[in-house]
């Protein structure tokens, strides 16, 4: 038996790489926040879901089990982000002439048909609507309220930041920027900028196609408490995992964790990842900017939704990724490359797993998760003369577990 390699994380939290270990052995609850299915995911969101999946297949490469959860937001995120705005399946609604029920359930079955393509792993993974959870958030601010942590306004039930004594703990955002943030939405009536809506009502004489009744009043619930309560139903109180893109740390991430606190009064989360952007030309791929890729306008440039994983691999999750058709391009080609070489050259015969390669690639997966490295050893193994076909065959189909 070889030693055992240790998984290190970098953790947003603490901003360092970390070894992991689990709250209990062999397990992992890991939670990723999923899509908001207004509209067709880009690209760029889909690099959240690949991270989702090489966490999940790194830690069972470990020999961890995983249960997992992926959100499906279908309703109470709204279009400003913050507490303003629509919410974005309200206003697709009314723009398309189709229900919110109609709009959630046709991208969502184009999410689950992406991430299918992109061969992300989906076995045993809970992706629970928000609308499914209602109860479940009620509950949760009725025990915020009854804390001390929510207080009620004319337009909803607000989580008290400042009652919150590490508000903003997860990448160390100092207050001004977050108040700054949070200022862009005037809202008198919040004891603090940073305060963030857990209820809010529907507005006075509007009829708002999803709706639900509680002690407060008729409304819907806050994006964030949704994360919060469903990770609690589904995987408990404290989570060994939590993912997203690092637009979620300022705001979304730190509310979930102090909502989740307050509640649970244990720690929420040990483990946070987040991805890196993937850009356009410098900029986010963004519905706000405009420059938007979803993987079948890659397809239709003959570029496969697995050529883009491939790419996505190329680049460390936590640096970012720009976007450029060459870029897809040379990963398809070599993607290709690899492919005829595995079926022309490599035989169906199978042979021994190579411990030297094997471990290796075990040590780059676990440090951090660096897929640019495992991807080149994939190369380093295909050139190498002295193994013979059978034994880079099986050592490949092994790293395949990882890779994808
Ligand atoms: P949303 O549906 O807007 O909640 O976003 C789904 C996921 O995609 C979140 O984890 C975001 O952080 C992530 N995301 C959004 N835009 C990008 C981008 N350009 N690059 C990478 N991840 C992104
Ligand atoms: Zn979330």
């Amino acid at each position: 038996m070889s030693t055992p390699i240790p998984l290190y994380l970098h953790n947003t939290l603490s901003g360092k790489q970390e070894e992991f270990t689990p709250l209990k052995e062999g397990l992992v609850r890991m939670y990723n926040c999923g899509p908001t299915v207004y509209d067709r995911a880009h690209i760029g969101n889909m690099r959240s879901y690949v991270l989702a999946d090489l966490a999940r297949r790194v830690l069972e490469y470990n020999d961890y089990t995983v249960k997992q959860v992926i959100n499906i937001t279908d309703v109470g995120h709204l279009t400003s982000n913050a507490d303003e705005g629509e919410d974005k399946l309200e206003k697709a609604a009314q723009q398309r002439g189709e229900t919110a029920q109609e709009i959630a359930k046709k991208y969502t079955e184009l999410f689950f048909e992406d991430i299918a393509k992109l061969n992300v792993r989906t076995e045993g993974t809970e992706f629970p609507r928000a609308t499914a959870y209602v109860n479940e958030q009620i509950a949760m601010i009725q025990t915020l309220e009854q804390s001390g942590y929510a207080y009620k306004t004319s337009d909803g039930v607000y989580f008290d930041t400042f009652a919150f004594k590490d508000y903003g703990k997860l990448g160390d955002i100092p207050t001004e920027k977050l108040e700054e943030g949070a200022r862009v939405e005037k809202n008198n009536e919040k004891r603090n900028p940073t305060d963030f809506a857990l209820w809010k009502f529907s507005k006075e004489g509007e009829k708002r196609q999803q709706e639900w009744d509680s002690t407060w009043g008729v409304g819907f619930p806050g994006w964030h408490i949704e994360c919060s309560a469903m990770s609690r139903a589904l995987l408990g109180r404290q989570l060994d995992i939590h993912t997203g893109g690092i637009d979620h740390i300022p705001v979304h991430h730190n509310n979930e964790i102090a909502q989740s606190e307050a509640a649970n009064k244990k720690k929420f989360v040990n483990y946070w990842l987040h991805n890196a952007f993937i850009t356009i030309e410098g900029r986010r791929m963004g519905k706000s900017v405009g420059n938007l890729i979803n993987l079948d306008q890659l397809s239709d440039r003959g570029i496969a939704p697995l050529s883009y994983r491939y790419w996505l691999l190329t680049v460390h999750y936590r640096a970012p990724a720009n976007f450029t058709w060459e870029a897809v391009e040379g990963a398809h080609t070599a993607l290709k490359k690899l492919h005829r070489h595995f079926v022309d050259e490599l035989g169906s015969k199978d042979g021994s797993l190579d411990s030297t390669y094997q471990e290796k690639f075990h040590t780059y997966a676990n440090d951090d998760i660096d897929t640019p490295k495992a991807v080149a050893l994939v190369w380093d193994l295909i050139k190498d003369r002295a193994l013979t076909t059978e034994d880079k065959r099986t050592t490949l189909l092994n790293f395949d577990n990882v890779l994808g």
